[in-house]
């Protein structure tokens, strides 16, 4: 049985021009980007080509670009370097109830060391109004942080606002765009950010490697100390093979984007439609027109979605309930509670995330299958009710 992948949000397989681009450094270019020798000059030349691949592809300098070891280390670096940068000048940060956890947690954090923190509220959509981050701001704010889209329900958030607001009021801005990044247009200048995070792995890249984006000009503690790599902003021997794999993948998605989005909002709509008509009492979370153009997040009622996540893997159909890092626990996704969706609801909710790699036949395929499973699921459930 051929497998479908339909969990990209978690993580996407490498493409094969990727894989391609990095096997050179993985042997015979193997130098260190700190060495003066001609090894290092070669690992060196190509980590800068891919840095300026990766800048000029969101309208910012390669020396603003600092790599990392992942998405969760870029919002860390960021929302704790530029805390620490400001504690002199105030101690309150505003960020969203919908973050990845890469920032939640980073803030639940700063709380412990003296921050005070806002998390605001999002409305049925999981969209932040940008006048609740208006009335949020105090004259201790240095800090906003909300997420270009949502990895669970795909909600794409008003980011210029927000960071138009954050520069009239000369607060630094921060954008996780781990699920946009390669995905759909992300502008430095356009969106009125002074950071963002971005992960090689979301975009068909290898796991490990991430960047931030810092803007020329802001104050910023590095989060790791040591040797002088990236501009003394994160110390390590630079991940040579993965940098050269993140940038070949950034060149694949500046040439594929225009026509991906096309094709997988119309795979995306389709999913949306039929399922929601072939199950009855389900419905879709997140916005139906500001969403990421991968992602379809379903609640069906009467249904567990952890069932239904079994039943379809052994169809060989791989889906998500809510983000991969909550899915081992009981808890009802934070996500989904912020939109205001009863925890029975939450529970019986399906994440499908499509990508570069996913064809027409297989979201045929999963059409085909989930209505039954949910008939099956419905008959022989406790909660005793069919939809
Ligand atoms: C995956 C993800 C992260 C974490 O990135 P890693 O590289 O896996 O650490 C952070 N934020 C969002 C929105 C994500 O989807």
């Amino acid at each position: 049985m051929s497998r479908i992948y339909l969990d990209h949000a978690a993580t996407t397989p490498v493409a094969p021009e990727v894989v391609e681009a990095m096997l050179p450094y993985l042997s015979g270019a193997f130098g260190n980007t700190s060495s003066i020798h001609s090894f290092g000059q070669e690992a060196r030349g190509a980590v800068e080509k891919a840095r300026e691949h990766i800048a000029s592809f969101i309208g910012a300098r390669p020396e603003e670009i600092v790599f990392t070891g992942s998405g969760t280390e870029s919002d860390n670096f960021v929302i704790k370097g530029a805390a620490h940068a400001l504690k002199d000048k105030g101690n309150h940060i505003i960020t969203s109830a919908v973050e990845h956890h890469a920032v939640l947690e980073t803030c639940r954090f700063l709380e412990e060391q003296n921050f005070r923190v806002t998390y605001l509220p999002v409305d049925e959509y999981g969209l932040v109004d940008p006048n609740d981050v208006e009335k949020a701001v105090t004259d201790k704010t240095i800090l906003i942080s909300v997420m270009h889209a949502n990895n669970e329900i795909g909600t794409i958030e008003p980011i210029a606002e927000i960071g138009a607001i954050a520069r009239s009021r000369g607060i630094y801005f921060h954008t996780d765009a781990v699920q946009t990044f390669g995905h759909i247009p992300v502008d430095v200048g356009e969106m009125n950010v002074d950071f963002l995070s971005a992960s090689a792995h979301k975009l068909c890249g290898p796991k490990g490697v991430g960047m931030a984006y810092i803007r020329r000009g802001t104050r910023m503690t590095p989060l790791l100390h040591g040797g002088d790599q990236e501009k003394r902003l994160r110390a390590s021997t630079l991940n040579v093979p993965g940098i050269i794999g993140f940038g070949r993948a950034v060149e694949i998605a500046k040439s594929e984007m225009d026509s991906e989005m096309q094709r997988l909002t119309s795979l995306r709509d389709r999913l949306i439609s039929t399922l929601l008509s072939s199950i009855g009492n389900s419905r879709l979370n997140g916005h139906p027109v500001k969403r990421l153009p991968n992602n379809a997040n379903i609640s069906i009622a009467f249904a567990e979605g952890e069932g239904m996540l079994l039943s379809l893997d052994m169809e060989g159909i791989a889906v998500s309930t809510g983000s991969a890092c909550t899915s081992s626990s009981l808890e009802p996704s934070h996500v989904l509670t912020a939109i205001g969706l009863s925890h029975e609801l939450a529970h019986g909710s399906l994440r499908f995330t499509l990508g570069r790699t996913t064809t027409s036949a297989e979201i045929d395929r999963l059409i085909e299958v989930l209505p039954g499973i949910v008939e099956r699921l419905r008959d022989t459930s406790p909660l005793g009710r069919k939809g």
